[in-house]
């Protein structure tokens, strides 16, 4: 027998239809690229997006052709979003921060049509658009097109979304595909994973279960995570599904841009990676500043440091909720924060916990497995390959790259090591392919690099494998030292003692002046191994 409710297909338009109608006060607002503040609401954001859908149609583009958009978070990325998915196509979104050869790769392997780009991005189009096998017209998103050669059409957005008329969403499928983002490709080509509107919809109900990107028509949340990063953190469905209003911080992610936004804006909630929120700290450390607004900031992309969560919680008063994810799990995975059976411990206790990746979100399910696919046991010791099933996380990768990363049974291999512990807090140890190997047993080097972080003198620190002829492999821990301070190997070593097995201490350590990043804000340890590739430690 079957139920007797209504069907209605999980379509990402609801999200902005819901907005226009509900929350008329809620605002959205962008540092645009030419240096303004733009303010609007969702129901123009609806419109505007509705105008961009009837122009795409009335320029042949057709349900599942991909779109790609070179762009910062700002209102008319937004609107393209919501544009291009609520007319059956693809966002296709482009990663400014890699390589020019690396976009065009990405852009072609995707399929592109149209090419969306803020002027800033300007010379990567002139550069890649010779490239650019399949992209027949480019459309700049700001007020005006700067002056640019490309050998095919350039439009103005204003230009191209002006004139009267209304649309009305396209009736997909739920299952059809929504948006394409390519993984940072740290190994090998980036590959692509295409979120359907089904699993987009899906992902902001998971994500904005309470405890995690939580939110509220009174929230002003800031998405300090680019839109081209990870399906940007689903936060551009998120935050009109429940009302919050938008702060779209544009091109400019220092610390300074971010203060000014935060406390300008009444910012109440904002979400990135750890370097962005490094920098943050920074600039107020050196200019003594405080947060007037902020209540939570969530952190994820890579594991938070200890001393992160200890400065935003007991010198701002900002709760931390550490969240682990990734773009083939559109990318809410799991969040940490503190469950009752954990309120009675210490401070510092707990906050073993918040460094930890933290439990699954329902609709995730989560598995640590030996190199056999033997389940590890869940005692927060025994690491594993990270495995995960569930509705938002990829069945496989666009085009059939990876395959060796989707089991028979229906799990995703992360490429991530785990523990797991009784409270089914998972901690991620290492990407599978950092891990140290020493003498047949594994040195977790997140876990390294977070305690040398709770040092006051060091900035960011990295910890490789470094090759060792008797132990295989043995770690170098790599450390940039905040400005004017100063400390040495010795510090660094007594600092660590007693906080891991003796084993695990480094050897040696080296003082740099920066730790390379990947385009999402990671540590590039291929980079660094290949800095290292000659290092020979001294007796
Ligand atoms: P991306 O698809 O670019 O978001 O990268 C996903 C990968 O980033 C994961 O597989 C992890 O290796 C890493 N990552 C994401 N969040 C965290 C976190 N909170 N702690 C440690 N690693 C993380």
């Amino acid at each position: 027998m079957r139920g007797l409710m209504q069907d209605w297909p999980m379509l990402v338009h609801r999200f902005i239809d819901h907005a226009a109608r509900n929350h008329k006060g809620a605002e959205v607002v962008s540092r645009t690229i030419e240096g303004g503040v733009h303010r609007t609401g969702y129901g123009q954001i609806q419109t505007r997006a509705k105008a961009l859908a009837r122009a795409l149609k009335r320029k042949g583009i057709r349900p599942g052709d991909r779109i790609a958009t070179l762009a910062w978070n700002t209102h008319r990325h937004l609107e393209c979003w919501y544009g291009i998915a609520g007319m059956g196509a693809v966002y296709h979104t482009l990663n400014p921060r890699l390589h020019a050869d690396q976009i065009a790769w990405i852009a072609n392997h995707g399929g592109a049509r149209a090419l969306f780009y803020d002027n800033c991005f300007a010379p990567i189009v002139e550069a890649i658009a010779p490239k650019l096998k399949h992209v027949e017209f480019f459309v700049a998103l700001g007020d005006e097109v700067s002056p640019i050669k490309t050998g095919k059409k350039v439009l103005p957005y204003e230009k191209l979304i002006a004139g009267k008329g209304n649309f009305n969403w396209e009736a997909l499928d739920e299952n059809s595909a929504c948006g394409l983002c390519y993984t940072s490709g740290t190994t090998g080509d980036p590959k692509g994973v295409l979120y359907s509107q089904r699993s987009n919809v899906l992902t902001a109900l998971i994500a904005g279960q309470s405890s995690s990107l939580h939110m509220g028509p009174r929230d002003r949340m800031m998405p300090a995570v680019p839109m081209f990063h990870a399906n940007g953190w689903a936060i551009p469905y998120l935050a009109p599904m429940t009302g919050a209003s938008l702060v779209l911080p544009g091109a400019k992610l220092d610390g300074a841009s971010l203060y000014e936004m935060l406390e300008a804006e009444g910012v109440t909630i904002t979400a990135g990676v750890p370097t962005v929120w490094l920098n943050l700290l920074q600039h107020m450390d050196q200019n003594r500043l405080k947060l007037s607004h902020l209540k939570r900031v969530c952190i994820g992309g890579a594991a938070v440091p200890r001393a992160m969560v200890e400065r935003f919680e007991d010198d701002y008063g900002v709760e931390v909720t550490h969240a682990w994810g990734m773009t083939e799990m559109s990318p809410i995975g799991a969040r940490s924060s503190i469950k009752p059976p954990l309120d009675k411990l210490s401070r510092e206790r707990q906050l073993d916990f918040k460094v930890k990746q933290g439990f699954p979100h329902f609709g995730v399910e989560m598995k640590i497995t030996d190199d056999k696919g033997k389940e590890r046991p869940h005692d927060g010791k025994s690491f594993g390959r990270l495995k995960v099933k569930g509705p938002n996380v990829a069945r496989a990768y666009f085009k059939g790259m990876g395959k060796e990363a989707f089991e028979k049974d229906g799990w995703f291999d992360t490429g991530d090591v785990a523990t797991m512990d009784t409270h089914s807090f998972m901690q991620i140890t290492d990407r599978s392919k950092d891990v140290i190997k020493s003498g047949g047993e594994w040195i977790s080097t997140i876990q390294i690099e977070n305690l040398a972080m709770g040092h006051p003198a060091v900035a960011e620190a990295a910890a490789i494998g470094i090759a060792h002829p008797k132990w295989d492999e043995r770690p170098l821990l790599i450390v940039v030292l905040k400005p004017g301070a100063t400390a040495d190997k010795e510090m660094l070593l007594a600092h660590l003692a007693g906080k891991v097995a003796k084993w695990w201490l480094p050897d040696a350590v080296a003082f740099v002046d920066e730790i390379p990043h990947t385009a999402t804000g990671k540590i590039r340890k291929t980079e660094l191994r290949r800095r290292f590739a000659d290092f020979k430690f001294t007796a």
